[in-house]
């Protein structure tokens, strides 16, 4: 499993399309595991966190700096407008271990949608990160946390490798961890690209380092492993 130095995160967006405002934290799920296909935390005996951003409103030169300084990798779930709108700011951050990734089309709650709709969010938005990142998104971020059993569905029809949730929001100088305590190794901080999010993210990477933790990249823990490659003329005939 890779290690990186450091990894970053970014995050959102203020009022790009009406969202919810209150993004609930969805609670710890106990059984969930790294090959779970929906992941809210990663299970690693590594000293490391994974900070994502989403939405993506609000990008500033400060919070681009940040992230260029610091080193800090960071799974990126802006949304197609603001990937268009604001790519010459994000294009910036791009560095080893920051990846661009889904957050749906147009941050609808994929719970009110039929399997038809959450599908055309998810896949129409991998084209635009496509678009602009030149890769595809590996993981789906569904808008609010909202998804059901058919957002599974959609996702793997979409080619996506898994869903990222989260166990630890941070806003306004204020870190909320899913089950209460301090902030440990494996969890996933949401974060969200907008004007609060330069304080959030000092804030945040404060308080990793104070416990002895890390910014690392999510892809490094959670992507899946390459396919073996085959020697075709030693198999069995
Ligand atoms: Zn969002």
């Amino acid at each position: 499993m890779a290690r990186r130095r450091f990894s970053a995160t970014l995050a959102l967006t203020a009022g790009l399309i009406a969202f919810p405002s209150i993004i609930n934290v969805p609670s710890a799920k106990a059984k969930s595991s790294n090959s779970s296909f929906l992941v809210d935390h990663v299970r690693t005996k590594d000293p490391v966190v994974f900070i994502t951003i989403d939405d993506g409103s609000v990008i500033t030169d400060r919070v681009v700096e940040l992230l260029l300084s610091r080193k800090i990798p960071v799974a990126n779930f802006v949304l197609s407008e603001a990937l268009k709108t604001h790519w010459k700011a994000l294009h910036r951050i791009q560095r080893p271990g920051t990846s661009f990734e889904n957050h749906s089309e147009t941050h609808r709650l994929m719970s009110s949608l039929s399997l038809k709709e959450q599908t055309s969010e998810i896949c129409r938005a991998n084209e635009h990160v496509h678009g602009n990142y030149k890769k595809l998104p590996l993981f789906f971020r569904p808008p609010g946390g909202s998804h059901n059993s058919d957002t599974v569905t959609a996702a793997k029809k979409c080619g996506i490798q898994k869903i990222v949730m989260w166990n630890v929001e941070a806003d306004q100088g204020k870190i909320v961890r899913s089950g209460g305590g301090s902030i440990r190794r494996g969890d996933i901080i949401l974060l969200h690209y907008m004007n609060s999010l330069e304080s959030s993210l000092k804030v945040v990477l404060a308080e990793i380092k104070r416990l002895g933790l890390r910014p690392a990249s999510l892809r490094d823990y959670l992507a899946p492993a390459p396919l073996p490659v085959v020697n075709t003329t030693t198999l069995p005939q």
